[in-house]
């Protein structure tokens, strides 16, 4: 005879918050088993958080560990299905969009931007990827991606990157062309980005912003809610300057700032396996720290990952010890912080639901 109940196990789960809405796990506690001291837990969570899978069964075991201190845990995390709900009046099925940006050019943003939307995706998220970089669209060159979108019952069918759709003004202008923008031609492209792009159902909208100018940013807000922005930048103050700015801008315009990324943080010498900083050290987790906004983490210099963008081999960078774990910490970050807001203030339930 058991300790406790089946009951009981199960009234403990209830007290779990899903990662992805906050709300207390119900359907997504698929099995619960009790046999004597040994508790078994089937627990469902979605491809939106699975990126935290380890930390979310841990939390549940230790949550089931201080219910119930006599027994023995087992947890397993198996998929759990939720669609998307269609954003804004666009229409776009994405749980969260999130816009990657930076203070100005050159800093690693797209590169960024790139290793976030494929490091969701290897840890089983449904991502896509939008370069809104008008000015200097470089996705297409760092995913190795060529070609020109076509159109299939009105809407444009991204091409595929790495297993992700990616979309790209570059796909709809021949290479190198260059395109002046005004206000409302800027405006019509990131709709056609958003709202006539058929990109299935995702997880995660990736977008390479372009650097500095904020009327992106307002064009996409009046489109859709964004989840939020994360800023890239170098470790020069200069850098941190320019990424301070590009903060302010996007609290302006009631974007939320999500967290920061640095980029070129420190160079590891191939040669004595020495780590040089050559820009300087720590400032922008500093900067992070003082202003409440998350530090998503950091990636080296890697001759490696300058020359995988080159040659459109981005991906590859996940098979490399060296670059790997930073890139995929990255990814595990973010959701850490979107997951964390979620608890802290639970997505309502907007219809009723029945049964
Ligand atoms: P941005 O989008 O900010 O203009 P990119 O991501 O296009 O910057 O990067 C600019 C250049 O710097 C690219 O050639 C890219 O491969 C290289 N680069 C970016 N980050 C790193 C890094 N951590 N180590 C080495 N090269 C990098």
């Amino acid at each position: 005879m058991s300790a406790f109940t089946q009951e009981q196990v199960q009234k403990s789960l209830e007290k779990i918050q899903d990662p992805e809405t906050g709300r207390a796990l119900k359907k997504q506690i698929k099995e619960v088993v009790v046999e004597d001291v040994n508790i078994t837990a089937k627990i469902g969570l979605t491809s939106f958080a699975m990126p935290i899978k380890d930390s979310f069964a841990k939390e549940v075991n230790d949550h089931l560990k201080s219910d119930f201190p006599d027994a023995t845990i087992t947890v397993e995390i198996v998929d759990h299905s939720r669609p998307a709900t269609p954003l804004g009046q666009v229409g776009l099925k994405a749980k969260a969009v999130i816009a990657v940006a930076a203070g100005k050019g050159g800093v690693g943003k797209s590169t960024a931007a790139t290793s976030l939307a494929i490091g969701l995706k290897r840890a089983g998220c449904s991502v896509g990827l939008l370069d809104a970089d008008v000015y200097g669209p470089s996705l297409p060159h760092l995913t190795g991606t060529r070609g020109q979108v076509t159109k299939v019952d009105g809407k444009i069918v991204p091409l595929i990157a790495e297993g992700i759709p990616l979309m790209s003004i570059g796909f709809m202008i021949p290479p190198g062309e260059a395109v002046i923008w005004r206000g409302p031609m800027l405006h019509s492209a990131v709709t056609t980005f958003v709202r006539d792009t058929d990109w299935g159902e995702l997880d995660y909208l990736i977008i390479d912003m372009p650097p500095g100018t904020g009327d992106i940013a307002l064009s996409l807000s009046q489109l859709l809610p964004l989840t939020g922005a994360v800023i890239v930048c170098t470790p020069q103050e200069v850098a941190l300057i320019d990424a301070i700015k590009a903060v302010g801008m996007f609290r302006k315009v009631k974007i939320p700032v999500l967290g920061l990324i640095e980029n070129m943080s420190s160079f590891i010498c191939p040669d004595n396996g020495k780590s040089y900083d050559i820009f300087g050290k720590g400032g922008a987790k500093e900067y992070a720290e003082q202003d409440k906004i998350a530090f998503l983490g950091e990636i080296p210099i890697n001759i490696q990952l300058r020359e995988r963008g080159d040659a459109g081999k981005m991906g590859d960078n996940f098979n490399d010890p060296d670059i790997a774990p930073y890139l995929d910490s990255i990814a595990h970050e973010l959701v850490k912080t979107l997951t964390a807001n979620a608890k802290a203030n639970p997505v309502q339930v907007q219809l009723p639901v029945l049964g």
